[in-house]
């Protein structure tokens, strides 16, 4: 048998956010940070504050797989709420500074900061930056929120509504999630995510928060090793396809939001769209189970190929890990952060 753990490693490094394009999302996203606070300060309001949320800030984004594929990081905005509650009217959030205008003022602040207008989306505005010769597009989305009596409500434009929403409690129960499972949880996801990406969907491609919570509720124990990836996949992966099989016999389908037990993620799937993931897994399944059974590591790297299909051959000087020097980030050209 084939050892694949090193292919599954180096896919691993592949895969992540490359350093570099890391470098130019914190760049871009600390020139709009300064950009806003500006903004703010012009206009004689409040200094706003910042956190990141999402894949970004729990490290499962992966590289673009291709020109079509944007990268992205969210990067919540939360005002002052003495420049959004009027005194006395804190119990009346229809007296609140309504969600349209608080877009209106992000838009107005970030309307220059690339080249590309930014788009005032229903939950965030959103700055685009790119195509360049050497590097592809990307965006950053900034949702904006108020904090009230410890609760956090954030601005939708199209219902002019502030809905209450804490984006960084699902931030606080994925570190948990890697501080007891081990860090090869997080690497799991992220090999999900990426053999995600390399499908096509006929009736719902699975949201990054659907596979992390699936890959978490049916996470693989057998070894506590770390860097054991190829057992830790495939028992994962075992584990959802019987969790999904299960699902499928029932009227209701059910995967529940890990901070919010009242959200179905499920909710939107239809039989079609759950069997499909199920038998897309299913194959992913069969393929390392092939792999993991492999006599010569042709044999091993053909199956593996069917998992992921741009999964690298061993890179010579991987095979030494001393002498293993990463060469394959592409160089980035401009954007860095207010580009023309
Ligand atoms: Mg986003």
């Amino acid at each position: 048998m084939i050892d694949v753990n090193p292919y599954l490693k180096q896919y691993n490094d592949e895969i992540k956010l490359d350093a570099t394009r890391e470098i130019n999302l914190r760049k871009s996203r600390n020139a709009i940070e300064s950009t806003i606070v500006r903004y703010f300060e012009n206009n004689n309001k409040k200094k706003p504050s910042f956190k990141g949320q999402g894949s970004f800030t729990m490290k499962t984004t992966i590289n673009p797989k291709d020109t079509n594929d944007e990268y992205d990081i969210d990067y919540g905005i939360y005002l002052n709420c003495g420049d959004i509650i009027p005194e006395e009217k804190q119990d009346t959030k229809s007296e609140w500074v309504k969600p349209e205008t608080v877009h209106g003022w992000i838009y107005d602040a970030v309307e220059n900061q690339t080249s590309k207008k930014p788009e005032n989306k229903n939950k965030c505005v959103r700055v685009k930056y790119g195509p360049s010769e050497n590097e592809y597009s990307y965006h950053i989305d900034l949702p904006i929120y108020v904090e009230y009596q410890e609760k956090y409500y954030l601005a939708v434009k199209n219902d002019n509504e502030w809905v209450e929403s804490n984006p960084r409690a699902i931030i606080d129960w994925f570190r948990n999630e890697v501080k007891e499972k081990g860090e090869d949880y997080r690497i799991i996801v992220r090999f999900l995510k990426s053999w995600s990406k390399l499908q096509s969907w006929n009736c719902k491609k699975p949201t990054g928060l659907v596979l992390t919570v699936l890959a978490s509720e049916q996470y693989a124990t057998a070894t506590n090793d770390e860097g054991i990836y190829d057992l830790k996949l495939l028992d994962t992966v075992k584990n959802i396809i019987s969790y999904l099989d299960k699902q499928i016999k029932k009227d209701k389908y059910e995967l529940y939001n890990p901070i919010a037990s009242d959200e179905n993620l499920f909710k939107d799937y239809s039989q079609a769209a759950i069997t499909e993931l199920k038998e897309k897994l299913v194959n992913f399944n069969d393929n390392l189970d092939s792999a993991l059974e492999a006599e010569t590591t042709d044999d091993a790297f053909r199956h593996l190929r069917k998992c992921f299909k741009d999964i690298k051959d061993l890179d010579i000087d991987n095979q030494n890990e001393n002498n293993y020097i990463k060469t394959s980030a592409p160089a980035i050209l401009g954007n860095d952060g207010r580009s023309a």
